[in-house]
């Protein structure tokens, strides 16, 4: 059975040293915890291989020097040979920034990088989605009932990445079902992101940002982003269960999953309790924006949009499933620029 050396963590429990994951056939992990942006940190994974080795993750440049300690550390630690410059490959969990915004540094070393087809555009045409993106995260904005001023803040924020990413064309499309090689199977797991992707090594499970071991990731409306939504979420996650056990899950970020098939229980169990709670609130038409400040209270920053998306992502599904109705269809009917107000089922059957 997979077995993971002692690690060193920080106050909220995140590994700060990297590990050491022996899999049930003795085949390596070395998990090399690096910061991303200032207080955000990421997991990546280096996966032994008769190539080089594979990198699972990337980071950002920002990262870069810690990412040097760590695979020193790893390297006197663990008697591993690691070499950033001689990978096989480099494989990214999903388009997401932190995962991914350190590409071309592999790429200049002659790293082939590896993404599932439905991320690969992000990073081809990384300015382009970025743009679009950002116009539907505007028009959901207003649809949520967020005021003018607020939007064109969050938009500003959204539009940040633009300045720290050059495009590249990834070498390597992956697909649903692929393997890496004998050993390394794919699991697309779309939801946080349209190309998420869980991979398989042994008895041990990448799980990137689907599964982590304290929170939940954000899940954003399927309006804004195909193939992201609590429907694709809900329905990995289940896809996850079905694929196998495993002894350990490596999450993208947080420390390690000890229990996979438990971890996905809380999350389920976690997004129906939510979604229980937004149908209570509709009790009372309200929109979006009333909804994130009543669940997740005052946020700063990229939070107000992360509570925004993840009150929308619930709101959507319930209404997907007819459980919310549109109190002043009247209203929004011509408008896509006015704060829709969802009502729960039962209130607007007595009306
Ligand atoms: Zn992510
Ligand atoms: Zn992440």
């Amino acid at each position: 059975m997979a077995a993971i050396s002692p690690f060193e963590t920080d106050n909220r429990g995140r590994p700060v040293s990297p590990a050491e994951v022996r899999t049930d056939r003795g085949r390596r992990i070395v998990l090399l915890p690096v910061m991303t942006f200032p207080g955000h940190r990421n997991n990546l994974y280096w996966i032994e291989s008769e190539g080089g080795g594979i990198l699972f993750d990337v980071g950002t440049p920002y990262g870069n020097a810690e990412l040097e300690r760590q695979v020193a550390a790893a390297n006197s630690s663990f008697g591993t040979a690691i070499d950033l410059d001689r990978l096989q490959l480099a494989v990214l969990s999903h388009a997401h920034i932190d995962h991914f915004g350190n590409a071309q540094r592999f790429r200049d070393a002659g790293v082939p990088i590896a993404i599932h087809e439905l991320d690969a555009r992000v990073l081809e045409c990384f300015v382009e989605r970025l743009m679009l993106a950002s116009r539907d995260v505007g028009i959901f904005l207003r649809q949520a009932g967020v005021r003018e001023e607020v939007t064109a803040r969050l938009l500003k924020v959204y539009r940040f990445e633009k300045t720290i990413f050059r495009e590249l064309a990834p070498d390597i499309r992956l697909r649903g079902e692929d393997r890496i090689d004998e050993t390394l199977r794919l699991l697309h797991v779309p939801g946080h992101c349209p190309g998420m992707i869980c991979l398989a090594v042994d008895d041990v499970i990448l799980t990137a940002d689907h599964l982590l071991s304290r929170i939940t990731p954000t899940i954003s409306p399927q309006s804004i982003t195909p193939f992201s939504g609590l429907e694709h979420y809900l329905r990995s996650l289940e896809r996850l269960r079905r694929f196998d056990t495993f002894a350990l899950g490596l999450g993208g970020h947080e420390a390690p999953v000890p229990d996979v098939h438990r971890r996905i229980d809380e999350c389920v169990a976690h997004h129906t309790a939510r979604l229980q709670r937004v149908e209570a609130l509709c009790e009372t038409p309200r929109t979006i924006a009333e909804l994130s400040q009543t669940m997740f209270g005052e946020q700063k920053g990229y939070g107000i949009l992360l509570a925004l998306l993840e009150a929308g992502a619930h709101v959507e599904y319930l209404h997907q499933l007819g459980r919310l109705t549109i109190a002043n269809i009247d209203d929004v009917a011509d408008r896509f620029d006015l704060p829709v107000l969802y009502q729960n089922k039962l209130e607007a059957a007595t009306i």
